[in-house]
């Protein structure tokens, strides 16, 4: 299965690709993860990075690109992956369009997780206390609320537009939202 999970910042896009990464045996690739990997590790990938991070702001393109295209090529995503926060931009989702039909293979699904705006504002000044991310202030997480729905939210349409969109409804427990998830890939 080689899926995207898209929703706005503090939808639970990385725990549930976590769970969905278990459940089917495939990598889970955060860019976001991957960036501040190489921000703790001081790599001049993340010195680059952090400076639009720490404002919210998109990493750009031809960056984010090339550490994607690495990552799919890599022995573990042979068989398939579930990406989290890239595609992000249109230009990107060209380029994943290209690096998938380099290796003949398509996407399978775009998993939507739908939440409410507040709701996700509450919970991304919840994670700013306990985990202290640098990007989790209040004027950072407006900020990157705008960019997602300028930027991102489009592309949930383009997906739309390819019948390739499962939505799942991301309020509740997080167990619940897993089982919803579960249940709707399981139906492909
Ligand atoms: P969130 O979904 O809460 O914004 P992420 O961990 O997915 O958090 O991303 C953190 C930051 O990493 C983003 O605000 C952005 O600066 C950068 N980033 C992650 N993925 C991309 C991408 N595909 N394109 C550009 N920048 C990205």
């Amino acid at each position: 299965m080689r899926s995207i999970i898209m929703g706005p910042p503090g939808a639970g896009k990385g725990t549930q690709a976590r769970f969905v990464s278990e459940r089917f045996g495939i990598p889970a690739i955060s860019t976001g993860d991957i960036f501040r990997a190489n921000v703790s590790q001081g790599t001049p990938l993340g010195v680059e990075a952090k400076r639009y991070m720490d404002a919210g702001d998109y990493v750009p393109d031809s960056i984010t690109n090339d550490m994607v295209r690495h990552r799919l090529a890599e022995p573990d995503c042979a068989s398939g992956f579930l990406l989290d926060g890239y595609p992000r931009t249109l230009a990107q989702v060209e380029v994943l369009d290209d690096i998938l039909a380099e290796s003949s293979t398509a996407l399978d699904a775009v998993l939507s997780l739908v939440v409410d705006r507040d709701e996700v504002v509450t919970r991304l000044l919840q994670r700013a206390r306990t985990e202290g991310r640098s990007d989790d202030t209040e004027e950072v997480i407006r900020h990157r609320q705008e960019l997602y729905a300028e930027q991102t939210a489009p592309l949930i349409d383009a997906y739309k537009q390819r019948g390739l969109v499962v939505e799942v409804d991301g309020l509740g427990e997080v167990g619940e939202v897993a089982e919803r998830i579960a249940a709707a890939l399981s139906d492909l």
